[in-house]
């Protein structure tokens, strides 16, 4: 079967991969750079930390462990370590750990002390805290490069610079990619073009509903080793990578406390942050701003993943989410299996475009 993907940011790259290993004729096509789209500005996280419905943190839950399988092909891109969360506090924050716990995650509210004992250079240390000792991040960037290697590896070609501009029909349903380099026939086309599936997939006559949100990541300089687990303040997230660089964002960037600074003032928000950072690591010395990254959240309009084929446009697969870092293994695996071998996974009945009719 052949297959074209529509992107190579960590969705595409985690389809291909899967699609490769299931014997699929595979070419991604990526218009600018791989990894280059939301994927290079995420926070990387990979968890399962609140319950936005029970069907979606089961999702997530099955996606740390497909994380957990692809891991011996991603290499130090891949950080286990844990997280200690209290975006939320008091009842709320219970109520938070109650209902991950209750749905099978590892997580447990912890003390200050013990926090301390955890991460003894964060100060302002808080009274209760969210341990989810099984989440981690990826280097969004390093873990698609990953992917698409193993994809390569396994026989997927990758064309970067390919534009994708509309879709080719045969008798009525979809049989390839219309590019700015020609028309490339398929038996199946995957759109994880993120922001940009919305106005390509009106080109096939499907209409995707999306709420795009914006988003800014600050990278430090290297540093030396200092932190071990994603770190989740009500101001400020900040988890450390394999080469030293902290990598820091705001709650939910674009909806916390600075709503609006980050396309208005993404520099000085910038700032605040490196501000908010070095009073959380008082002890650590040279915390420089490297990258600033803005970037758009993929945004599906209820929040939820849209995932599987588009009626009315047969041969089309939909994959646009937002959490894409934590889901990208897993909906590689469940898309390859719908897609090479027919069959229609339970676990993505919620995330269906047909649940927006
Ligand atoms: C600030 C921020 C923080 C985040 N934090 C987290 C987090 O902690 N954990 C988490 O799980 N998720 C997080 N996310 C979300 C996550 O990053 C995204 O869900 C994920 O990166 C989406 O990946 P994607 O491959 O679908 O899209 P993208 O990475 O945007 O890739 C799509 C690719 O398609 C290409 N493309 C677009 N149109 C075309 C076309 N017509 N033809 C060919 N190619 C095309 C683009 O160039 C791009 O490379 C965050 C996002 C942001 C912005």
């Amino acid at each position: 079967m052949k297959v074209i993907v529509i992107g190579a940011g960590i969705i595409g790259a985690a389809f291909a991969h899967a699609l490769a290993r299931k014997g699929a004729a595979v070419t991604v096509i990526e218009a600018a750079r791989p990894a280059g789209g939301a994927t290079a500005k995420s926070f990387g996280w990979i968890n399962a930390n609140y319950v936005q419905t029970p069907t979606y943190l089961r999702l997530r839950l099955d996606a740390l462990e497909a994380w957990r399988r692809a891991a011996p092909f991603i290499g130090p891109a891949l950080r286990w370590g844990g997280s200690l969360a209290w975006e939320a506090g008091g009842a709320e924050l219970e109520a938070q750990a109650e209902g991950i716990a209750a749905a099978g995650h590892e997580a447990r509210l912890i003390g200050r002390e013990e926090f301390v004992r955890l991460e003894p250079d964060v100060a302002d240390p808080p009274d209760l805290c969210l341990h989810c000792p099984t989440e981690g991040a990826a280097d969004p960037v390093a873990a698609t490069e990953a992917l698409l290697a193993a994809a390569v590896s396994l026989g997927a070609e990758r064309l970067v610079g390919c534009r994708a501009s509309g879709f080719l029909k045969e008798s009525g349903r979809i049989a390839g990619v219309e590019t700015d380099f020609g028309p490339l026939p398929a038996d199946r086309v995957v759109v994880a073009a993120g922001v940009g599936s919305e106005a390509l997939l009106a080109q096939a006559g499907v209409r995707l509903p999306m709420e795009n949100r914006v988003g800014l990541i600050l990278h430090t300089r290297p540093l030396p080793p200092v932190l071990r687990h994603l770190v989740l303040t009500p101001e400020i997230h900040f988890r450390q990578e394999a080469d030293g660089r902290i990598v820091a964002g705001e709650l939910y960037s674009g909806g916390g406390a600075h709503e609006g600074m980050i396309d208005q003032e993404p520099r000085a928000l910038a700032a605040l942050m490196l501000e908010t950072l070095r009073r959380r690591l008082p002890g650590v010395a040279g915390i420089e701003q490297g990258a600033v990254m803005l970037g758009l959240r993929p945004t599906p309009a209820d929040g939820l993943p849209i995932l599987g084929p588009a009626r009315g446009a047969e041969g089309l697969y939909l994959a646009t989410t937002h959490s894409g870092v934590t889901l990208a293994p897993l909906l590689g695996e469940i898309g390859a299996a719908e897609i090479v071998d027919g069959e229609e996974d339970a676990r993505l009945a919620p995330f269906r475009l047909a649940r927006f009719n």
